[in-house]
C-alpha cells in the first residue's frame, strides 16, 4: 500500500528511534526537560523569536496562539481555507470565544489589499479585530507557498493597525525549502509561529509554538488549561531535533515526487485538472462530478490510499516514507 492520505503517516526510522532512546529527559511541566528546552531554543533561534513551547499538536499550538492574542468577542482575520477555521473543531469559538472574518484568497493566501477593509473601526458596535493568521504552506490550497514580499507587507500592516500576526507553519519547512529565504529573516515577520514536527519532518508527534518571552509565558498557562502539559517528553523532542538535522534538508525530494505524480495525473482520462504543485501536496479535480469517494476506493484497490477533498476532488500528500520504488508502483497504479 502506498499511503498518500497525509504526511502524518510516516513512521520513525531506526536512527530516529535511537535518538529518542538516548534522549536526556526531565519534567517538562517544570520546564526541566533538557531535550525539550534545547528544541524550543533551537527553533526560536532559527526563526528569530525569543522563546518556544513544545505542545502535543499543531492544533494546540494554533489554538494557544489564538487564545493569547485575543479576548472573547474579538475577531480573527484568516482565509476561508485555513486550518484554524476548517479543521480545529471550531476551536476559535470554543476555546477563545472569538469569531472569524473570512477572506477569499488565492489557494489560501490573501494579500494586504484584500484585508484593508476587514479591520473593524474602534467603535463599540463592532467586534474588536485583534489577530491576522496566515498559513504557509496552505494545506487546503494544495500546498501553496506564500509570497515572502506579501508576508512582509502583511506584517507591516498588522503592526501599524496594532494587530497580532500569527503563522500556522505546520508545513513551514516545505515553504522554506522552496522560497530561498533565510529562516531567520522570514521568522521575524511574525508575532507567533506554530511549527509541526509530525508532518513532513516525520516525527511521531509534537509541535512548537514560538514567540516573545512574555507571549510564551502566557502560552504556558493556556497549555496548562488545555491539558497539554507533558512530562518526560524529551523523547519526542529528541525526534524533533533529529528531524531538523536529518529530515528537513530532504523535503524537496517530496516536492519532486508530487510534481512527478501531477504530470502523470494530467495524462489520465478521468482527471479534469491538477492544481499546480508548489510543495508536497497534489490536489486534482475529477471529470465525473461527485466521484471522489468512488475513485478513492478504486485507487485503494490498486494500492494507493488517498483522501477525497471535496465531492469531485482528491488529495495526495507526499512524505519521506514514499520511496523511489514506491514511485514506480504509484505510476503503474495510476496508469492501469
Ligand atoms: C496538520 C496541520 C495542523 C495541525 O494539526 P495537528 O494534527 O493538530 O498536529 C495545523 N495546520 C495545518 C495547516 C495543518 O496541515
Amino acid at each position: 500500500m502506498f499511503d498518500l492520505r497525509s504526511d502524518t503517516v510516516t513512521k520513525p526510522d531506526k536512527a530516529m528511534i535511537n535518538a529518542m532512546a538516548s534522549a536526556e529527559v526531565g519534567d517538562d511541566v517544570f520546564a526541566e526537560d533538557p531535550t525539550v528546552n534545547e528544541l524550543q531554543e533551537r527553533l526560536a533561534d532559527m526563526f528569530s523569536q525569543e522563546a518556544g513551547l513544545f505542545c502535543p499538536s499543531g492544533t494546540m499550538t494554533n489554538q494557544i496562539a489564538i487564545n493569547v492574542h485575543t479576548r472573547p468577542g474579538d475577531e480573527v482575520i484568516c482565509d476561508r481555507l485555513s486550518h484554524i477555521y476548517n479543521y480545529e473543531g471550531g476551536g476559535i469559538a470554543r476555546n477563545s470565544g472569538a469569531s472569524v472574518r473570512l477572506v477569499n484568497g488565492d489557494r489560501g493566501r490573501f494579500t494586504v489589499d484584500q484585508i484593508k477593509g476587514e479591520v473593524n473601526p474602534s467603535d463599540s458596535h463592532y467586534a474588536r479585530t485583534s489577530l491576522i493568521s496566515i498559513e504557509d504552506t496552505c494545506n487546503k490550497g494544495g500546498g501553496a507557498i506564500y509570497d515572502v514580499e506579501e508576508i512582509k507587507k502583511l506584517s507591516t500592516f498588522a503592526k501599524v493597525q496594532g494587530l497580532a500576526f500569527h503563522l500556522d507553519g505546520a508545513r513551514v519547512f516545505n515553504a522554506l525549502a522552496e522560497n530561498n529565504t533565510l529562516v531567520s529573516s522570514y521568522g521575524k515577520h511574525f508575532d507567533s509561529i506554530s511549527v509541526c514536527l509530525s508532518k513532513g519532518l516525520g516525527t511521531p508527534g509534537g509541535s512548537v509554538l514560538l514567540g516573545s518571552k512574555s507571549f510564551i509565558q502566557e502560552a504556558h498557562r493556556t497549555r496548562k488549561a488545555l491539558g497539554g502539559g507533558m512530562r518526560q517528553v524529551g523523547i519526542l523532542a529528541a525526534a524533533g531535533l533529529h528531524a531538523l538535522e536529518h529530515h528537513a534538508p530532504l523535503l524537496r525530494e517530496d516536492h519532486d515526487k508530487a510534481r512527478k505524480t501531477a504530470s502523470i495525473l494530467e495524462e489520465q482520462s478521468w482527471v479534469k485538472s491538477v492544481m499546480p504543485v508548489h510543495t508536497n501536496i497534489v490536489i486534482f479535480d475529477l471529470i465525473e462530478e461527485g466521484s471522489a469517494e468512488q475513485r478513492c476506493h478504486l485507487l485503494e484497490q490498486k494500492g494507493i490510499r488517498s483522501m477525497p477533498f471535496g465531492p469531485s476532488k482528491i488529495r495526495f500528500v507526499y512524505h519521506r516514507d514514499i520511496t523511489p520504488q514506491d514511485m514506480v508502483g504509484i505510476e503503474a497504479a495510476l496508469r492501469s
